[in-house]
C-alpha cells in the first residue's frame, strides 16, 4: 500500500492506539472484521440522532458535503466554506496523513475556531474521547486554522424529557482544551508509526492482553481468542487481570494452574471443576435457597429501552423503560406453567399499558423469580416513580422477588460449562441443554429493534417476524427460569 493514498481516521487512529494488528488488518484484512451487528446499528442510530440535535445549538451553520464521505469530496467543500465564517457540521480536513470529520466546527473570533464533538455518553472520559479530538485539533491547525477551544458535548443525564426534546437542556459540553494540548504533540508521530505498520507486509504479531478489552471489546477477539482453550485464564470468575497474567506466563489453560498461583473461594470451585469435569454442588445451600419459595411460583422479566435522546416525558437519557414483560405462573407443586405475556405496541408511552397488564397477571402472593432481580425490582420502583398510586403493590411485589441468581453468583452450583460466568445464558445451558438456538433475537437488541420497527416506517411482514422475535426470545428467559428451577430441585436431592 502506498502512503501516498492512507489516511488515517480518527476511528483508525483509535485503533492504531489499541492494537497494531487490530490497525493493520482495518486496512489490510477488512474481511475480518464483522459488519455491526443489530445492537451496534442501534447505537450508530442514536449517535446520529444526538448529532443532529446538537446541530440545532448552531442554527446558522450548514453541512459541508451532505451523503459524502471521502476526503476528495468533503475537504473542498468544507474549504469553500471557512471564508463564510459560519458554523460548518462535519468539516473535513486532511493533514499529513490525518483525515478528520469535525462534528461542529464554529467560528469565533475574528479569526479563530472552536472545535465540538459530539458524543451520545453522559460524560467525558479522557481514555475514551482524547485522542478523537486531539487527531481533530492536529489536523484543524495543520490545514492553517486557529484553533480557540476543544469542546466534547455530551448528554446531561439529569435532563428529564418534557414535551418537545430541549438540545440545549439535553446536551452540554465540556472544555476539554488543556486535556487536547497535553495529547495533541505526540499525534505525529503516532501517525507515522502506524503508517509503518499499515505498510508492513505481514499482520504483525500481537499477543492477546489488556489492550483487547480496552473501553470495549475488540471486534477481533473471535479471531485473535480462537485458538486458546476451552478454559483459558480469561474464563476465571472475576479475574480478568489474573487471567491476563497467566496468560502473559504462558499458562493457557486453568487445568495446569499451579498451586502457588493465588485464587478466591469462588475460582478455586471452579478451577476443580474444570479438573474434574464435574459440576460442583453444595446440596445444603441449595436447599436453604428452595426452601424460602412460596407456590403460587411466578417467573418475571421485563425488556427494557434505554435511548440517548429520551423518547418519552419524563423519562431520562438511557433510563430504562419497559416494554414487554413475560411471565410464567405455576400455582402449586407439580402445576403446569401458565404463561402471560405484554409486548407494547404504538409510538405511546408503553408504561400504563404494561402496568396495568402486570397488575392483572402477578398473583396476590406466592414467590416470583426474577434472574438478577436487581434489575427487574429497579423497573419495578421506576413505575411507581411513574404512576405513585401503584407504589404499595410495588412494595409488595418487591417484597416477594426472589433472585435466581443467588445459587449461581454464590457458586452454591457451578459447572464447568458455565466458563466462569453466573448470567443465565451461561447456567442455562450448562445446566440444562437448552439455549436461545433458533430465536432470532438477543438481549441487547430487543430495545433498538422494538424503536426500530415502532418509529420508523418497517414492512408490515418484517414488523410481525421481529415482534415474533421478541415474544419468543423473552418467553424463552422465563421458561429457562423453571428448567433452571427444576434442575436445582434435583440438585438439591
Ligand atoms: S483482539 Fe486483541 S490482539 Fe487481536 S486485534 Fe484486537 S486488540 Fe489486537
Amino acid at each position: 500500500m502506498n502512503s501516498q493514498d492512507i489516511l488515517i481516521s480518527k476511528s483508525r487512529y483509535m485503533a492504531g492506539l489499541r492494537c497494531d494488528k487490530l490497525l493493520w488488518c482495518t486496512y489490510n484484512a477488512k474481511d475480518l472484521i464483522p459488519a455491526p451487528g443489530r445492537a451496534l446499528q442501534g447505537r450508530f442510530t442514536q449517535g446520529h440522532e444526538v448529532g443532529a440535535l446538537a446541530t440545532r445549538l448552531f442554527p446558522e451553520g450548514v453541512e459541508a458535503a451532505p451523503g459524502k464521505y471521502l476526503a476528495e469530496d468533503v475537504v473542498p467543500a468544507t474549504q469553500a466554506l471557512l471564508g463564510r465564517r459560519i458554523p460548518i457540521y462535519e468539516a473535513g480536513f486532511v493533514h499529513g496523513s490525518a483525515y478528520v470529520k469535525v462534528d461542529i466546527l464554529n467560528p469565533v473570533g475574528r479569526d479563530e475556531w472552536d472545535i465540538y464533538e459530539v458524543k451520545s455518553t453522559t460524560g467525558y472520559s479522557p481514555q475514551k474521547h482524547l485522542a478523537d479530538v486531539a487527531t481533530q485539533r492536529y489536523a484543524v491547525e495543520g490545514s492553517g486554522l486557529k484553533v480557540r477551544n476543544c469542546y466534547l458535548m455530551h448528554l446531561n443525564n439529569r435532563y428529564v424529557r418534557q414535551g418537545e426534546v430541549d438540545p440545549g437542556g439535553l446536551l452540554t459540553a465540556a472544555d476539554v482544551t488543556a486535556d487536547v494540548d497535553g495529547f495533541v504533540d505526540r499525534v505525529e508521530d503516532d501517525l507515522g508509526r502506524m503508517l509503518q505498520v499499515i505498510r508492513a507486509k505481514e499482520c504483525p504479531e500481537v499477543a492477546v492482553g489488556p489492550h483487547c478489552l480496552e473501553i470495549r471489546e475488540c471486534d477481533l477477539c473471535p479471531v485473535c481468542w480462537k485458538d486458546l482453550p476451552e478454559h483459558h485464564p480469561l474464563t476465571l470468575y472475576s479475574g480478568r487481570r489474573l487471567g491476563f497474567e497467566l496468560l502473559a506466563r504462558g499458562i493457557e489453560d486453568l487445568k495446569d494452574l499451579h498451586d502457588g498461583v493465588y485464587l478466591g473461594e469462588k475460582q478455586r470451585i471452579q478451577v476443580e471443576a474444570v479438573r474434574s469435569g464435574q459440576a460442583f454442588v453444595d446440596p445444603r445451600q441449595v436447599r436453604s435457597f428452595l426452601n424460602q419459595l412460596r407456590y403460587p411460583l411466578s417467573f418475571l422479566d421485563f425488556e427494557t429501552l434505554g435511548t440517548a435522546v429520551p423518547l418519552y416525558n419524563g423519562t431520562r437519557p438511557y433510563q430504562n423503560v419497559p416494554f414487554q414483560f413475560s411471565l410464567h405462573v405455576i400455582d402449586r407443586p407439580g402445576g403446569e406453567p401458565v404463561h402471560f405475556s405484554f409486548l407494547a405496541e404504538g409510538k405511546d408511552d408503553p408504561r400504563p399499558p404494561l402496568l396495568e397488564a402486570l397488575k392483572s397477571a402477578i398473583p396476590r402472593e406466592g414467590s416470583i423469580l426474577a434472574y438478577n432481580a436487581s434489575f427487574e425490582k429497579g423497573r419495578l420502583r421506576d413505575l411507581a416513580g411513574f404512576d405513585p398510586s401503584c407504589g404499595g403493590w410495588v412494595q409488595d411485589v418487591n417484597a416477594r422477588i426472589v433472585d435466581l441468581l443467588i445459587p449461581f453468583q454464590s457458586f452454591a452450583v457451578y459447572h464447568p460449562s458455565q466458563h466462569g460466568s453466573a448470567s443465565m445464558k451461561a447456567v442455562l445451558p450448562a445446566l440444562t441443554g437448552l439455549n436461545y438456538e433458533g430465536i432470532d433475537m438477543g438481549g441487547e437488541e430487543t430495545g433498538y429493534e422494538f424503536i426500530r420497527i415502532t418509529f420508523n416506517d418497517t414492512d408490515k411482514e418484517e414488523v410481525k417476524a421481529v415482534r415474533r422475535a421478541m415474544e419468543e426470545y423473552c418467553k424463552m428467559d422465563t421458561e429457562g427460569m423453571i428448567h433452571i428451577l427444576k434442575k436445582l430441585k434435583e440438585l438439591a436431592g
